[in-house]
């Protein structure tokens, strides 16, 4: 199959208000390009290097999305450009994205990612965690950040009860934050989970947004 039809295929099998990103780390501007005339436009990465040169290469209107581990001092290089950073996981972060997003006029969506997996090496925040910087940013004027909802990557495993109780702890974070933060905010609306091995088990538990690589673009050889 072509990157086209399974782009096609993925949008026939999933609800309409359900967002793909197409996860485009290691893929060449030629590919994008194939599912850019697919109809896709929201594109995700996971390195500021690699996704500051391709975009420049690229449509201006793809939505990039950062879904990697950002080190502070990489996020210069992408805040010109960037939609959404799904990968916030420190109140450092946080504060340098709205420094650096007031140094040029922007403001720029961003999704608390949460350490949902039993695996130890995955990032994110616990609901504490959270909480904590929530309330942190409720003290300080970040008038150039947004805070759009929450991200989380499951345990890789066949496991589906297991990804199953990941997903729905994910949720359980997002409605508790909505209800203790959010609940008269529009904008806190999204739970991003489920990737090519997950994403069935993630719609079903309530995922807004998905995010999927090989299932576009084939096997990666990396990363
Ligand atoms: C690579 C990656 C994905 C996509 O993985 P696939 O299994 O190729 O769909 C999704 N989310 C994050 C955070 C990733 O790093």
């Amino acid at each position: 199959m072509t990157i086209s039809e399974k782009i096609g295929q993925l949008r026939k099998e999933i609800p309409s208000n359900v967002k793909i990103v197409a996860v485009s780390k290691t893929r060449s501007v030629d590919e994008i390009m194939e599912a850019y005339f697919a109809g896709q436009r929201i594109f995700g990465e996971n390195k500021a290097q690699e996704v500051a040169s391709k975009q420049v290469m690229l449509p201006s209107d793809i939505e990039w999305h950062f879904i990697g581990h950002l080190q502070t001092n990489k996020v210069k290089q992408i805040i010109p450009f960037i939609t959404l950073i799904q990968s916030i996981d420190s109140l450092k972060l946080l504060r340098m994205v709205n420094k650096e997003a007031l140094a040029i006029n922007r403001t720029i969506d961003c999704l608390l990612q949460f350490h949902i997996a039993t695996e130890e090496t995955k990032f994110g925040l616990d609901l504490q965690e959270a909480k904590t910087l929530l309330q942190a940013v409720n003290i300080e004027n970040m008038n150039n950040i947004v805070i759009s909802g929450v991200m989380g990557l499951a345990t890789y495993t066949d496991n589906v009860n297991l990804i199953s109780r990941e997903f729905q702890f994910l949720k359980s974070c997002f409605l508790f934050l909505k209800s203790a933060f959010f609940s008269d905010n529009e904008r806190f609306k999204e739970i991003s989970m489920g990737m090519s091995g997950d994403y069935l088990t993630a719609i079903r538990e309530g995922s807004t947004m998905i995010r999927v690589g090989t299932m576009v673009f084939g096997e990666r050889n990396y990363k």
